[in-house]
Formats: structure tokens, C-alpha cells, sequence
């Protein structure tokens, strides 16, 4: 029988980023920490599940039917920036160059993974275009190969609608996960977007 101890370090080293060393140290602190502290962070994770929706629109976790920057109306509708996930979303809002509305993927075509095109949300996008007033649809992806995968597949598929296709450029390097580049470098990247 795994002791609770045990049990929690096997939950943490599954988290990205922690591997079983860092996993030990964070359990090791909870032992450590007030009763509290541990209480609430119990809460708070088992809370992230509860009453948790995605916005009928651009698909990022809401608590509400839209989310709200689709509720915005002061963004503008003729943009839509594809990511992969929502902590590029939060990125990119943090690099403050970026303000029309969203499409979150839910992950990048990675064939050794068995993640094809049918495990993203594309087919939400293209049903989002349809009859819209969408003139842009910038490709935010991963500059990893995955996400230039994604980014030539979802392009591929734009093709039957009339509008410009752009992806992030500039000082992107090359395996950048957009998560982590730094607010100026994507803003950088944003304003010098490319045509596909
Ligand atoms: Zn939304």
C-alpha cells in the first residue's frame, strides 16, 4: 500500500515540469505546512473541475456560457488568434499587442502522440468562420514542429474562405512555446506577423 506521502508525490510528478525531485520537495513542504494552507490549495484544486465550462465561442475555460473576452465589445471582430492552449490566450493578452478574439485548439497535431487533426478543435473554427466577419485569422501556434504542423494544416484548411491568413513571426525562435516568450518579444512577433 502506497502511504498518503507517496501517493502525492506520484500525483505531483505527473504535473509538466516536475519531475519526481521537485515532486518530493513540494510534498515534503505540504507536510510542513499549516493545516490551512493545505486545506485550501486541496480546495482549490479539486474546485477547478467544478461548474468548469468552455466558452461556446472560442473554447478557453469560462465559468459562464462566453467568456469574457468574447463578450467584449470593444474587441475587434475581425481578428481570431488561433492558440493552442489557454495559457497562450493569457500570453498573449499579457504582451497587451493583441485585441480581437480568440480560437483555442486544445493541443497540436503530434502524430507519434496519436493527436491528429481530429483530437483539435478545428472543425469549431471553421464552423466559427462560416458567415462571419472574420478578416483575419492569425496562427499563434507553437513555433515547435508541432505547432507548425498545426499551423500549415489549419492554413490548409482556411484556403476555401476568403481571408487573410497570418502567422507570428519576428523574434520567435525557432521550438519557442508561446506560453513562454516574453511579452515584448510576442508583441514583436504579433506586429510582424507574416501572410501564409
Ligand atoms: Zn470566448
Amino acid at each position: 500500500m502506497a502511504t498518503p506521502l507517496d501517493r502525492l508525490i506520484h500525483a505531483l510528478a505527473k504535473l509538466p515540469g516536475v519531475g519526481h525531485k521537485s515532486a518530493t520537495r513540494l510534498a515534503f513542504h505540504l507536510v510542513r505546512a499549516p493545516r490551512n494552507d493545505v486545506d485550501e490549495l486541496a480546495a482549490a484544486v479539486r474546485g477547478i473541475k467544478e461548474g468548469l465550462q468552455f466558452c461556446e465561442e472560442c473554447l478557453v475555460p469560462s465559468q459562464t456560457p462566453r467568456c469574457a473576452i468574447c463578450d467584449d465589445l470593444r474587441r475587434d471582430r475581425h481578428q481570431i488568434c488561433v492558440v493552442e492552449e489557454p495559457a497562450d490566450l493569457h500570453a498573449i493578452e499579457k504582451s497587451g499587442a493583441y485585441h480581437g478574439l480568440y480560437h483555442i485548439l486544445h493541443g497540436a497535431l503530434s502524430p507519434l502522440d496519436g493527436i491528429g487533426p481530429d483530437a483539435l478543435k478545428v472543425q469549431e473554427l471553421l464552423a466559427r468562420l462560416q458567415n462571419s466577419a472574420v478578416h483575419e485569422v492569425i496562427l499563434a501556434t507553437n513555433a515547435t514542429v508541432e505547432g507548425e504542423a498545426t499551423a500549415s494544416y489549419v492554413a490548409n484548411m482556411l484556403r476555401v474562405f476568403e481571408m487573410s491568413v497570418t502567422r507570428l513571426a519576428g523574434g520567435l525562435p525557432v521550438g519557442a512555446e508561446v506560453e513562454y516568450v516574453d511579452a515584448r518579444t510576442l508583441a514583436l512577433a504579433l506586429e510582424e506577423r507574416r501572410a501564409l
